[in-house]
């Protein structure tokens, strides 16, 4: 493994203590051979890739569906045989194989728990549909998961419907969540007379009384689950999903008060069930060992209740480690999968057995940790903006101003680059820039100073923050308003997506996801940046990068080269992120394909789902497409009678607009 080494670009911005260590390392030689393993140890690609990606040879991401030692596909080889497709970029890819693998390591790891503490009670787990409802990828996930009766969860009255209709394996759970009116509990009722398993899981004390009714409607009772409102402490951006103020589920009084009104109805042998959930993405897994070990005592105290218990159901929250750090910070997790089956089988088999109890069948409820990894969004830069920072020639007759703004820049560049510099002398100077631009911006307003000299002020005063940015890792201490300045100077990378509809926790919830290029990476990446991207909304922004357990502002990115595409990967977004994305600005769905690998080494594209259309954005908000067009042809018949627009020229505004509106929202070549 080589020693990790920062380009003098990356030492100028991170002085950071994560960083203040790695720059220890740095030779001006070392920045000549860059090498993939550079590459991989910048983005942390070992510690989040979790086997699935790596960098090839070519410099070039490679993906390895299946994990470490099979069968693998260079990304950036297929995003250009998908775009030779006519699969434009943005493009969601969807590695089926990843799902599977997913699924199969989560069994595997209950299955070795199960085995190693000799508990003997199975693993039955269930996929909560909320996490990512597309077609394929429920379909996949029952197709690839019936050899484990593997089973859905649902938390509205549609995902109970995706769920009825995809769950064709008898013994698979269907786990209904969410609020529910008469008309979802009958249908449960009926659907296990259908020969499904559905569990209702009263989450709402009122629910109690609607299953009592719709019971004695149809005659028969549905299979019932109650979910506790635990009490155990909880942690991360979902704390707050347990404890009295929890949204969902039923206090030790309510439940109690449940349980006698099941059995005054007769159903309290169909309570079979006991569900919590302590927030999605458990950070530390103390938090779950307390929440076990609480649900454990209740689950026994229903047996003893009368309640012939066979399920305890731990939720989801099984979470996914984002930045590779195994911390127990909110990107990051600090246990692996094993230890969380682990924790589950252990704690749970300890309950019941030092209380003569049968040990139930352990159900969980993991998204994040199933769907995340299977999808990259890749997508391609469309240019890239920095402030002018190059010196200016020098002209002839400058003014005051300009003259004051070279002498400082000069004085700037005298500074020795040696360690210790005294920070207060770069700050005073930096002072004086400032105020000479100040004085350049007045002399523009007043006229004294013409667009040219002003564009020279700015210029060198930009160059005098480019220098003074240079010295920065020499001084012990750096004062906020330089620390600034290394984020101004940086690139804005122009991203051709919306993250408001392709990573919206990036946004809403300030979620990290690893981002990096995904080629180019035998090249040094000299730049540094962040993203923009295509919605006209200030917040339309990637400027949180991963970082070890910490989180940087600006990302190493390569210089743009001319006629030569720039691609970027965001991983492990597959949970969520196109759920809850949204319209804004009108960019719809991007692409998406699912492929799995063929036995010979290839791929086959399984299933192709294009992008929103522009008509289909716009019919979306309740626009007809027709119509628009139909009013701008109005428009412009009267501005060819006007003789304001050529007859030519108004069929190529019509071409445009019609041709338009069958094209995604995106931006193409
Ligand atoms: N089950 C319930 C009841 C949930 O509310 C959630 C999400 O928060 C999940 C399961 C899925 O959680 P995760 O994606 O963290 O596994």
């Amino acid at each position: 493994m080589i020693s990790y080494a920062l380009s003098t670009v990356q030492q100028i911005f991170y002085s950071d203590l994560a960083c203040e260590a790695l720059t220890k390392t740095y030779s001006p030689s070392d920045a000549n051979d860059w090498s993939v393993d550079d590459s991989s140890v910048l983005y942390g690609l070992g510690q989040w890739g979790d086997n699935y990606f790596s960098i090839n040879k070519k410099g070039h991401i490679s993906v390895s569906p299946k994990g470490k030692g099979h069968e693998c596909l260079d990304l950036m080889d297929l995003v250009q045989a998908l775009e030779s497709r006519n699969l434009k970029l943005p493009l969601l890819i969807r590695f089926d194989d990843i799902l599977e693998d997913r699924l199969t390591r989560l069994h595997k790891a209950f299955e070795k728990a199960i085995k190693h503490y000799k508990y003997q009670g199975e693993y039955q787990g269930v996929f909560p549909v909320k996490c990512n409802q597309h077609r394929h990828v429920v379909e996949e996930l029952m197709t690839c998961g019936h050899r484990w009766n593997f089973g859905l969860e649902a938390g509205s009255k549609a995902e109970l419907l995706i769920a009825l209709s995809l769950i064709d394996n008898p013994k698979a759970l269907l786990i209904c969540n969410g609020y529910k009116d008469q008309r979802y509990i009958e249908t449960t009722i009926l659907a296990r007379q259908l020969g499904r398993q559905p569990i209702v899981v009263i989450e709402q004390a009122n629910e109690v009384e609607r299953i009592i009714q719709a019971s004695r409607n149809i005659g028969a009772a549905p299979l019932i689950g109650i979910r506790a409102k635990l009490s155990s402490r909880s942690s991360g951006r979902w704390g707050n999903s347990i404890g009295a103020t929890a949204k969902f589920g039923l206090s030790i009084p309510e439940i109690l008060t449940t349980i006698k009104q099941l059995r005054n109805a007769n159903l309290l042998n169909d309570l079979r069930l006991l569900h919590f959930h302590v927030g999605s993405q458990i950070n530390d897994i103390a938090i779950l060992k307390d929440a076990l070990q609480e649900a454990g005592q209740i689950y026994i105290e229903l047996t003893r209740l009368g309640a012939p218990m066979q399920y305890l159901d731990v939720g989801g929250g099984l979470g996914v480690d984002y930045d590779g750090s195994q911390t127990a910070t909110e990107a990051s997790t600090n246990y692996s999968l094993q230890n969380y089956a682990n924790d589950v089988v252990a704690t749970i088999k300890e309950s019941c057995e030092s209380n003569d109890i049968q040990v139930p069948t352990l159900v969980s409820e993991s998204g994040r940790a199933i769907a995340s990894h299977f999808s990259v969004l890749v997508f391609n830069v469309l240019g890239r903006s920095v402030l002018p920072a190059d010196i200016p020639s020098i002209k002839k007759n400058e003014s005051l101003i300009v003259r004051n703004l070279r002498e400082t820049l000069t004085f700037i560049q005298k500074i020795p680059k040696t360690s210790n510099i005294d920070s207060s002398q770069l700050q005073e100077s930096w002072n004086d820039a400032i105020k000479f631009k100040e004085d350049a911006l007045n002399a523009f307003r007043l006229g004294y100073l013409n667009l040219s000299e002003r564009a020279i002020a700015e210029q060198l005063t930009w160059a005098c923050a480019k220098v003074l940015v240079e010295h920065l890792p020499n001084c012990s201490h750096i004062p906020e308003d330089l620390k600034a300045l290394r984020s101004t100077l940086a690139g804005t990378y122009f991203a051709n997506l919306s993250i408001f509809r392709s990573a919206p926790d990036t946004w809403a919830i300030d979620q990290l996801f690893p981002i990096m290029p995904i080629h180019r990476l035998d090249e040094e990446p000299n730049q540094l940046g962040h993203f923009a991207d295509l919605t006209c909304d200030s917040d339309g922004k990637l400027t949180r990068f991963i970082n070890n357990g910490q989180i940087k502002p600006l990302l190493e990115l390569h210089e743009l080269k001319a006629n030569e595409q720039y691609v970027i990967g965001m991983f492990l977004g597959g949970a969520y992120q196109e759920v809850m994305g949204n319209l804004h600005n009108l960019f719809g769905s991007t692409n998406s394909v699912h492929l799995r690998l063929t036995t010979d080494g290839g791929y086959n594209l399984d299933h192709v789902v294009r992008g929103n259309t522009k008509a289909d954005v716009l019919e979306a908000m309740e626009h007809n497409p027709k119509t628009l067009l139909e009013r701008l042809r109005i428009a412009s018949e009267e501005a060819i009678q006007r003789g304001s627009l050529k007859i030519g020229d108004a069929q190529r505004l019509m071409d445009h607009l019609e041709t338009s509106l069958r094209q995604s929202t995106y931006l193409h070549e």
